[in-house]
């Protein structure tokens, strides 16, 4: 009864410190979409409206890389190849990063799971309580190579730009560092890469289509309308359980 209550009001409660009883459903956001689809953009901005972190496996292996750790040097050979990181060394990190404190109202994933073997190992983490809503971006592979190919990121801020389609505004271009380009968002790896996602990646909507939580999007529209129509599903989802 007490928990039918806490349910309906979504409320967690906390005695002595510590948290007794919490019974809102954790939001387990997955954002699926091909390389270059938009997932980073609209995790980055959902991240504020639905006040849960960003977790994208692509940036903690860029971190990593970038601070030379153990974790970053087996994953290099991978990420410049454009090849997928072994799902051994991909879970660890990411189960280790979704058992913060802060993750424990729920996430939003993006660029993971890549692969139906990583998909499983999250469903056997979810409770039944546990919201899961997999929105998949969908654009095609000649947007994505256009997209692609004019990515850069300010290697100070981490801010991403394309110099095509969404210039750094000139007052602030990055004034501190220099807009880098990605070294697997190369041309001969964007293939690659491609490839990767279509025979090991876009099985996954069909995977959470069966679990019936799946949501497809336009990803070719403006990423203000596709922001508005992915808050919408979301919150509808949301509302849902309430
Ligand atoms: P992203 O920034 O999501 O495009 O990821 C960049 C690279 O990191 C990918 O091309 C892979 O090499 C690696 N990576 C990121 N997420 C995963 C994942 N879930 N499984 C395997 N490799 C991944």
């Amino acid at each position: 009864m007490i928990k039918l209550l806490l349910l309906a009001l979504c409320v967690s409660v906390f005695f002595g410190g510590g948290l007794v009883a919490d019974a809102c459903p954790r939001k387990v956001v997955i954002l699926l979409g091909a390389p270059g689809s938009g997932k980073g953009t609209q995790a980055k901005k959902l991240q504020a409206i639905f006040n849960l972190p960003h977790i994208s496996t692509g940036d903690l292996f860029r971190f990593n890389i970038k601070e030379g750790t153990p974790l970053g040097k087996k994953a290099q050979e991978y990420t410049n190849a454009g090849k997928l990181v072994p799902d051994e060394i991909v879970l660890d990190m990411l189960f280790d990063r979704i058992s913060k404190d802060d993750a424990k109202q729920g996430y939003i994933l993006d660029g993971f799971p890549r692969t139906i073997p990583q998909a499983e190992a999250l469903q056997k983490r979810l409770e039944d309580k546990d919201l899961v809503i997999a929105l998949n971006l969908d654009v095609s592979d000649d947007t994505v190579v256009k997209r692609i190919s004019g990515r850069r990121t300010c290697s100070v801020s981490g801010e991403v730009y394309n110099i095509y389609f969404a210039p750094p505004p000139k007052e602030r271009a990055c004034k501190e560092g220099e807009l880098i380009q990605r070294p697997d968002d190369r041309p001969e790896v964007v293939q690659e890469r491609l490839k990767v996602y279509h025979n090991q990646t876009e099985p996954l909507i069909q995977f959470y289509d069966r679990l019936g939580v799946l949501v497809n999007v336009d990803g070719e529209k403006d990423p203000g309308a596709i922001l508005t129509e992915l808050t919408r599903v979301i919150n509808e989802k949301i509302e849902s359980v309430r």
